[in-house]
């Protein structure tokens, strides 16, 4: 019968330096002639056959000519980093599949270890990452965590150029304070150097992008706009829905399960939920006005002209102000009012992507929602970057993963 082992507690692994090679200035790498020796230490390694691995190493002292004595460069090791380069390599690199938590219990180490970790992997990136070239980004705010204070709201930069989507940044709060933050850590080249800007109609945003970004041309993008219409349709029927529920129980039945498909694109909606939405534009519901809106609204998209386009926000809105649909008029005051930034889409010449914002949004919410046990902002702006900013890694002499 087979006996299974007792697993041992760790391995160590004692390393020597080669007699007839020097050691070597920690600060400028050139060989200088031996001090003395420390006490040893242990770096955490990549565990071997699941068993913690540890290099045990007595570091040298060198006198550098220049630099004094000083702790010899340990090549496995950076800075007083209690774990060694390549384990901090494999277990940032797991930590992009697994949540935080999980990736320390299944590698044995602690959550901060994951934590330095990815720090350090991200750190490492964002100085060695190239930001010539951007020509677009994208300034969103986001949402995270339970609340609608201030705190609760993220603002981020990214780059929507075709070849290449990524998160540049991410800062606390939506305020103008933070956007001038953004654009300043990006730096003035790349502002300079920006053709478009895209971003929601949030006031704070324009301000900062006209004044920091006036030469790029800022667009009103269309994510931002159909997601406004889609609230407004559903503000409607959830107001619609609670009047008749008043009313009668068996008329409020025709609003039920229409939520999804009264937000989906009208071509999209098929089978029985297509039946029941047919049944409802029949009426002349609120709901059903409001929806026809949404839709006829699509055709904005379609223009090539920015004349015929203006034309048709202008129809619109006076079709959307005279509905008696309160937000539906809401929506229809507010594009009014950003009109030449709505109609800059057309100005950029299909150059901007409209789902680029949408796709990377969806991508943060799944980095913020899923649990990666962050414990601080800080944690969770780390595995932001780590996820979405498609980094740069630390060269490795070999990858574990
Ligand atoms: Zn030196």
């Amino acid at each position: 019968m087979h006996c299974p082992q007792e697993q041992p507690e760790s391995i160590e692994i004692l390393v020597e330096p080669h007699g007839g090679i020097r050691g070597r200035c920690s600060h400028c790498r050139k060989p200088a002639p031996g001090y003395d020796r420390l006490p040893p230490r242990r770096w955490l390694f990549v565990p071997l056959w699941n068993v913690p691995t540890y290099f045990c190493y007595a570091p040298r002292r060198v006198e550098c000519p220049e630099h004094g004595v000083v702790v010899e460069h340990i090549p496995w090791s950076e800075g007083k980093r209690p774990v060694t380069c390549a384990m901090m390599g494999f277990l940032a690199r797991w930590a992009r599949r697994l949540s935080w938590r999980e990736t320390a219990r299944s590698f044995q180490t602690s959550w901060e270890a994951v934590y330095r970790s990815v720090e350090w992997f991200v750190e490492w990136g964002l100085a060695h990452r190239q930001l010539s070239g951007v020509a677009s980004i994208g300034v969103d705010e986001i949402h995270w965590g339970h609340g609608l204070r201030a705190d609760n709201f993220l603002t981020v930069i990214y780059q929507i150029d075709q070849d290449c989507r990524r998160l540049l940044w991410v800062g606390r709060r939506r305020t103008q304070a933070t956007l001038r933050r953004g654009l300043k850590a990006l730096g003035p080249e790349v502002v300079r150097g920006l053709r478009f800007v895209c971003s929601d109609m949030w006031k704070p945003y324009l301000q900062v992008i006209a004044a920091r970004a006036g030469h790029a041309l800022h667009v009103l993008d269309r994510f931002h706009i159909t997601s406004h219409l889609n609230q407004a349709v559903d503000q409607v029927r959830r107001a619609e829905s609670t009047r008749l529920r008043a009313k009668s129980k068996e008329s409020a039945q025709r609003l039920k399960h229409l939520r999804w498909p009264l937000l989906r694109r009208g071509s999209r909606v098929r089978g029985r939920a297509r039946q029941k939405l047919n049944a409802l534009l029949g009426s002349k519901m609120a709901t059903a006005r409001a929806w026809d809106l949404k839709e006829t609204f699509f055709h904005f998209w379609n223009y090539k002209s920015v004349i015929w386009a203006g034309a048709f926000l202008d129809y619109w809105c006076f079709r959307a102000m005279r509905s008696r649909l309160e937000p539906m008029k809401k929506v229809a005051r507010m594009l009014r009012s950003h009109e030449p930034l709505i109609l800059n889409w057309f100005r950029a010449k299909g150059e901007i992507s409209s789902g680029a914002v949408e796709g990377l949004n969806n991508k943060i919410r799944v980095v913020t929602r899923r649990s990666y046990g962050f414990r601080t902002y800080k944690a969770m702006e780390m595995a932001l970057y780590h996820n979405l900013g498609r980094l740069p890694e630390p060269e490795s002499t070999h990858r574990f993963c």
